[in-house]
């Protein structure tokens, strides 16, 4: 059979190695110069390297598998270390949190550090092991948009669970109740930004989301994120898979109710099937004119996006970790802002220092900061303008937590190189509608129900994977979609 994928996305790459293994032909179209979309890298000038989007890698295994099925060992080609700590916390009042990975000293320094017992963290973080088990392989790894998943005894006993899953209650009210202390409340609030949502809209079910984290583990591939694209590109090319860079695809061939092919520019070439990596929202604007489009789910709200500061430094922070989160004063006004379409004046600040475990990363002595602040999804915005007042903005807090001395404008000077990506940066660099991060949001109970299918209903042999679709952004659940794919079209 022969296959094409549009998006060499970290989802593209996934099934195009998955099909291979089945015995597919297949020809990667991608419109950027190399392959990772998001998970793609870049330098500065100075000796820095950055990976452009995501920083935080969970469920290792899912890239692990993909070598396993092409009868390979993982561990000749992509490496990775747990962390011991997952996340550096920060609050205006002074307080510091260093976050343990393991469950069980995450639950004794927090009540060690927060007004909660041990055996309330403890309930909470069961709570959360709970809701994944009896949800995640339901609604993660399977197609929600077929029958022979709502027939399997597994799905029935989770239905059955909804009414504990907490899908009728904020992930902030559940947190609140949960623990108190309004410190650790936002801690576990910010979870929700791991797919792009406001913890005081997103349903409760996803305060499972830290048990990822600190059941399962936080990694770093050894070179940096980026070796997660390069492993499976690498291991693409082994197999026989055909990438074609710079080459955007503008048209999703049909004949009738089958797909028939793509076209790229003035050339129109056959296959037996389309595997779409590209937004999902962008594909049916692009590439699906006159197809039926499933107003409905295109109309979901997008996940958030972001400005990113990228920095490098020549000197070195001793205080930060890997990850560190320095966190506003007020959540819920910097949520509202969001919702509104704007940026808080008090923002909540991402920092990434990959080279405190990558030391290639930055030269001796110095750092490569990744500085994010959560942005709206992009709708037109004065970026030139926000971005401008927003800079000083996120300079100064950091100033304020790393020396909160007399001196200012101090960390200005140790700044010898700069990227600015703004969301509609995101949006036309790596094709996703609107800049947003992780497709749609998760801001209502029904989100995980209106993603887009991994299948097309309208146009047999046309596939949709990534993180604008099922079962949603980030680095796994985009595995996961390509498994999901290759799993339907085994089926087909
Ligand atoms: P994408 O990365 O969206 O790539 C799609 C590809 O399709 C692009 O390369 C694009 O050029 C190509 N394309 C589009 N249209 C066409 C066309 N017509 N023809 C040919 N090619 C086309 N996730 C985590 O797990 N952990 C994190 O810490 C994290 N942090 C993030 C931080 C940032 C700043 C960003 C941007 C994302 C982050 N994410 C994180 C989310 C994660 O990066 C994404 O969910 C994931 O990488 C998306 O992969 P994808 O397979 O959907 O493809």
């Amino acid at each position: 059979m022969k296959t094409a994928v549009i998006g060499a996305g970290i989802a593209g790459l996934a099934a195009a190695v998955r099909l291979a293994v089945a015995g597919h032909t297949v020809d990667v179209y991608e419109a950027a110069a190399g392959p990772g979309g998001k998970l793609s890298q870049f330098s500065l000038p100075g000796g820095y390297r950055f990976d452009f989007g995501p920083s935080l890698f969970t469920m290792p295994q899912y890239v692990d598998e993909l070598f396993a099925l092409a009868g390979e060992d993982p561990r000749d080609h992509f490496n990775y270390v747990l962390l011991e700590e997952v996340c550096r916390y920060w609050w205006p009042d002074g307080t510091r949190f260093q976050a343990p990975a393991a469950t069980a000293d995450l639950v004794r320094e927090a009540a060690n550090t927060f007004d909660v017992s041990e055996d309330r963290m403890r309930d909470f973080m069961s709570a959360a092991a709970r809701k994944y088990e009896l949800t995640g392989r339901t609604f993660l790894e399977k197609s929600l948009h077929r029958l022979d998943t709502w027939l399997d005894p597994q799905v029935a006993y989770a239905m059955l669970k909804i009414p504990g899953l907490d899908l009728f209650r904020s992930m902030h009210e559940v947190h609140a109740e949960a623990l108190g202390d309004p410190r650790l409340v936002q801690l576990f609030d910010r979870f929700a930004t791991y797919n792009g949502s406001n913890p005081y809209k997103a349903p409760g079910l996803l305060s499972m989301i830290p048990h990822f984290e600190h059941h399962f583990g936080a990694y770093l591939p050894t070179g940096g994120m980026y070796d997660i694209t390069q492993g499976i590109y690498d291991l693409g090319r082994r197999l026989g898979v055909r990438f074609h860079f710079n080459q955007r695809v503008d048209r999703i061939n049909r004949a009738g109710s089958r797909v028939q092919g793509i076209r790229v520019g003035a050339t129109d070439l056959d296959y037996d099937a389309v595997v779409c990596n590209m937004d999902v929202w962008l594909a049916y604007d692009r590439l699906l004119a006159g197809a039926k489009r499933p107003e409905k789910t295109l109309r979901q709200q997008k996940s958030s996006s972001a400005v990113i500061f990228y920095w490098g430094l020549d000197r070195a922070f001793h205080e930060l970790g890997l990850h560190n989160i320095f966190f506003s004063r007020d959540y819920a006004t910097e949520f509202g802002r969001l919702e509104a379409g704007n940026l808080a004046d008090d923002v909540t600040i991402y920092v990434n220092v990959s080279s405190k475990l990558v030391l290639e990363d930055a030269p001796p002595g110095h750092e490569n900061w990744f500085v994010m602040v959560n942005a709206p999804a992009h709708a037109g915005q004065d970026w030139d303008q926000m971005t401008a007042e927003l800079r000083p903005r996120v300079v100064a807090a950091l100033e304020k937590h790393l020396d909160p001395g007399p001196s200012t404008h101090w960390l200005e000077h140790h700044i010898r190189a700069e990227r600015i990506v703004r969301p509609p940066d995101i949006e036309r660099l790596t094709g996703s509608h609107q800049g947003a991060l992780y497709g749609s949001s998760s801001n209502n109970r029904m989100a995980a129900f209106l993603r887009h299918p991994n299948f097309s209903r309208d146009i047999e042999g046309l596939y949709f994977l990534g993180g604008s679709v099922h079962p949603g952004g980030g680095v796994p659940l985009c595995l996961l979609s390509a498994r999901i794919v290759a799993d339907l079209v085994a089926k087909s």
